[in-house]
């Protein structure tokens, strides 16, 4: 989210907000009598009670919209995985929770144990990386556009994460047009070779640093492995064979990110199964199995 506009005691505050502010003061004042006639009554101490519980509403109600989190439950049936659905169950606010900035390729997946909330990374984290929740829309489901517009009316900010400002394709995209990256051998550099390795060029664009076409070839194959590695954890979870699935996606993903670059239409994938590895950890509601 930009911080570019005012703060109050280092607090973001748009100006948006203390027009709601300013709003909900003028609504309180109409709804319950001055202070004056309220001093001259006798029920002095109920008054402040229900201005002390108005402030609060209306404080929670500003909070809500931003800061909220859906709590949801897995409902399965038979199976561990095949079949499950999330289901949500209610609304809380977790202040720890509310600080994590938004990311359209977020950095964690998201779930509950009982009423607490469970955070757990889906891809490799470099010291002093950003660590991203997701709103929402997420680049998989939605294009660009669609994504801009939900979180700029629910959230009032213009996204600008990796997936945004590369505009990465969804995953119905990703899947026609078989999009694959191998990453520079520099580790500090971001550029990404697209297309076949004969045709890589020779010095890298983005660090001039020498490319090697056997090491180019070398990482292809390395990404290659990595799919392996996700097939398998893929057979783990048919089994219903959950830790073991987590390890083996987790190292793929790992790998992957020494060898290939994002957008990866089976690395994402790769990554939401991830993420139902990790909600077989959290609430889970067994649902009836239906008699045929
Ligand atoms: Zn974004
Ligand atoms: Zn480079």
């Amino acid at each position: 989210m930009q911080k570019t506009e005012m703060t109050l005691g280092g607090i973001y505050i748009p100006p948006s907000v203390r027009e709601k502010e300013e709003k909900l003061a003028k609504t309180k004042t109409e709804l319950y009598p001055s202070e004056s006639r309220r001093r001259r009554g006798r029920q002095l101490k109920l008054w402040d009670d229900i201005n002390c519980i108005t402030e609060l509403l209306c404080r929670n109600l500003q909070l809500l919209q931003f800061n909220a989190h859906e709590i949801y439950e897995t409902i399965r049936r038979g199976h561990k995985f095949s079949g499950a659905r999330s289901h949500h169950v209610a609304v809380g606010v977790y202040p720890t929770g509310a600080l994590f900035n938004h990311e359209c390729h977020p950095a964690v997946a998201r779930y509950f144990c009982g009423k607490k909330i469970v955070l757990r990374a889906i891809r490799p984290l470099v010291p002093g990386e950003a660590v991203a929740e997701n709103y929402g829309p997420h680049f998989l489901m939605k294009g660009r556009q669609e994504r801009q517009r939900a979180l700029a009316c629910r959230y009032w900010f213009s996204c600008r994460c990796i997936a945004c400002t590369e505009d990465w394709p969804n995953l119905k995209h990703m899947k026609a047009e078989k999009i694959f990256y191998i990453r520079c051998p520099n580790e500090a550099c971001v550029y990404k070779f697209k297309g076949n390795v004969k045709n890589y060029p020779k010095i890298c664009p983005g660090c001039s640093c020498s490319i090697r076409k056997e090491e180019m070839m070398s990482r292809s194959e390395q990404v290659e492995q990595c799919v392996q590695k996700y097939e398998l954890g893929a057979k783990f979870m048919e089994e219903g064979k959950q830790f073991e699935a987590i390890t083996c996606i987790c190292n793929g993903v790992d790998n992957f990110s020494k060898c290939g670059a994002l957008p990866h239409c089976k690395t994402h994938i790769a990554q939401e199964a991830l993420r139902s590895c990790f909600a077989a950890s959290g609430n889970v509601h067994l649902a009836p199995i239906a008699d045929k």
